[in-house]
């Protein structure tokens, strides 16, 4: 062995590859659905030191089949319907795969310029698709990025708005004074971290009460809580309203909270990672009321729901300049001319790291070969499977449905057995696969239905499941 892949090699290994990820897809459903390893069992069937002389390719496909598939859990298997799904789809892995044949480091405009350019064109293309408003396209004050993640995502929002709020202050002096921002105990865990890694500090970042029973952010209570740090001397940075909330998929009234946002000069952040997509959807596309008129930033993950697989996230900013003021440093050996033209668009600007993948290729593959009409069946599959899922809840007096299912998520908890039991026994089952929350003290169980496999027959047959395991747990434990 040793020495480069020849392009002959990799032509006879590439195809194995391409031909085994066909088969893995088309066969997914034989797996259980939950990997079954218990902690360390993959690590101790490895060499705990790296060979010495390069190993044949078959080798690691050999130890691909059989040290780590035992270990994989299956997300696109279409009995997966934990957290929320992450899709992929053929498409998206020939652009993931084009990307990673072309080894481009996009991370200005001139190191790659067709990378920076095509990720404008599809940015723009996803915000048309989403009924976003005009000022998120790259021709206005905005435009859109693609990040790693929607975490990352808010973090630079976050660094957006210091900027802003301090005017400019925070990137040169370091943080004097108190900045506060604002989001509920149904806020994704990644803005309270974002507050952190920016320096805010953990006590600023305020909490806001929800309704019980909706759990949407409560305005009043965020205007309380705003004049109240105010008074107090702090300033107010931003203010997160999230569209599909993780636990139950609640949507904030971003309209109500923008209002105060704009009264009070708040960036406004809006976090729709999961429910954004749904959008492309005409019918669906309420979830957006008062992003136009206030949204200074918005995110969007094609990463979970948009058949385009993990990692791809968008951010669209209203207005481009704090994000770039906040974030650009040009040490000299990223100088050139196209950057200093003023004429290009150098996405480093718009994240935290400076090197960037060529994600665009991915997302593109996927918007050309399902159109805008592929996308919104693939959406409307899923909300119309989660409605039959809500039908199938509603009709078992042993559970209780949480009304609110407008996406593919349907929460629901059995009434005569406990809840986390009747979880663990369906899933170490291996035949279907679900997660849980917390409302208040009650443990609420969570179906997201959403992967390009799922069919009515797997819902059913998944319900079914749930049920007789719900039986076969002793009655009268909760
Ligand atoms: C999934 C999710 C996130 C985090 O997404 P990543 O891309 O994994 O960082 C943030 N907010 C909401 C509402 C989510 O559902």
């Amino acid at each position: 062995m040793a020495g480069h892949m020849t392009p002959e090699e990799f032509r006879q290994y590439g195809r194995q590859v391409v031909d085994r990820i066909a088969d893995y897809l088309a066969g997914v459903e034989q797996y259980p659905v939950r990997s079954a390893v218990r902690p360390g069992d993959v690590r101790a069937q490895l060499p705990a030191s790296p060979p010495e002389r390069g190993e044949p390719y078959d080798d690691v496909l050999a130890d691909l089949d059989r040290v780590l598939l035992p270990g994989v859990t299956h997300w696109q298997h279409p009995n997966f319907f934990a957290y929320f799904p992450s899709n992929t789809s053929g498409p998206s892995i020939l652009g993931d795969l084009l990307s990673a044949g072309l080894g481009v480091q996009g991370m200005v405009w001139a190191t790659s310029p067709a990378a920076t350019e095509l990720e404008t064109v599809v940015v723009d293309w996803l915000a048309e698709l989403l009924d976003l408003p005009a000022h998120f396209r790259t021709d206005s004050r905005g435009g859109g990025v693609i990040q790693d993640s929607a975490s990352s995502a808010a973090l630079v929002a976050v660094l957006a708005a210091l900027h802003r709020a301090s005017g400019g202050k925070v990137g040169a002096d370091g943080i004097t004074g108190r900045y506060t921002m604002y989001v509920s105990s149904q806020t994704h865990s990644s803005l309270e971290k974002a507050g952190r890694i920016a320096g805010l500090g953990a006590a600023n970042v305020r909490s806001v009460d929800v309704d019980p029973e909706t759990l949407e952010m409560n305005p009043a209570h965020l205007r309380a809580l705003i004049e109240q740090d105010v008074a107090a001397g702090a300033t107010p940075a931003l203010v997160c309203a999230t569209i599909g909330t993780t636990s139950t998929t609640a949507v904030d009234p971003v309209r109500a909270i923008g209002e105060i946002c704009r009264e009070h000069g708040i960036w406004l952040h809006v976090d729709a990672a999961y429910a954004g997509v749904a959008a492309v959807c005409p019918e669906l596309r309420w979830i957006n009321d008062g992003v136009a008129e206030y949204a200074d930033s918005y995110a969007t993950n094609p990463h979970k729901w948009l058949l385009t697989n993990f990692d791809c996230g968008v951010l669209w900013v209203a207005d481009r300049r704090p994000l770039i003021d906040a974030l650009s440093i040009l040490p000299e050996y990223l100088r050139n001319p196209a950057s200093e033209s003023g004429q290009v668009i150098d996405y480093r600007d718009w994240q935290v790291p400076l090197g960037r993948r060529f994600r665009a290729l991915k997302l593109w593959s996927v918007i050309r070969w399902y159109g805008a009409e592929g996308l919104r069946e693939h959406i409307r599959t899923g909300v119309a499977l989660a409605q039959e899922l809500a039908a199938l809840v509603a009709a078992d007096p042993d559970f209780e449905l949480r009304q609110h299912h407008p996406f593919g998520l349907v929460c629901f908890r059995p009434l005569r057995t406990d809840a986390l039991e009747l979880m663990e026994r369906v899933n170490s089952s291996g035949q279907l696969y679900l997660t849980h929350t917390k409302i208040g003290d009650e443990v609420w169980l969570r179906m997201a239905i959403g992967s390009p496999a799922t069919t009515s027959a797997h819902v059913a047959t998944a319900w079914e499941t749930l049920q007789t395991a719900g039986k076969r747990i002793s009655p009268g434990r909760r």
